[in-house]
């Protein structure tokens, strides 16, 4: 199994920096609705398919907003492992997390076991 090692620093923290900016563009996109921005004489005037349109937008981007607030949690205590040497080890047993995992998704905390044995337990709790 390939792990991380110090040598792919810069590339993690590339990726993770990235994708911070992506999702904190995503949650000012989601947070800036127009019925939000009233009194500030950037409000344009809809018609009533828009206001239509515009609730339902709102509505899909309640949801991204909420996961990509989650996301972002998780992309910022990856970049916090990054800078303090943690990076790369399953915050459960301590074991070096595989490469391939880490490839796609740079945020991961947990490695495929300890993963695993959380959305099981999860998933129990939830049937409880
Ligand atoms: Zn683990």
């Amino acid at each position: 199994m390939e792990t991380y090692d110090s040598t792919l620093r810069p590339r993690f923290s590339q990726i993770l920096a990235q994708r911070e900016t992506e999702l904190r563009a995503v949650l000012r996109a989601t947070t800036e609705q127009p019925h939000e921005a009233g009194g500030t004489g950037q409000h344009r005037v809809m018609d009533l398919k828009d206001v239509a349109m515009e609730q339902a937008l709102a509505t899909v981007d309640e949801a991204k907003a909420g996961h990509a607030l989650l996301e972002l949690e998780e992309v910022l205590a990856a970049r916090r492992r990054l800078a303090d040497q943690r990076f790369g080890h399953c915050l459960d047993c301590g074991d070096a997390i595989d490469l391939r995992r880490l490839a796609a998704r740079p945020a991961a905390a947990l490695c495929t076991l300890c993963q695993g044995f959380h959305e099981h337990e999860r998933t129990g709790a939830m049937r409880r």
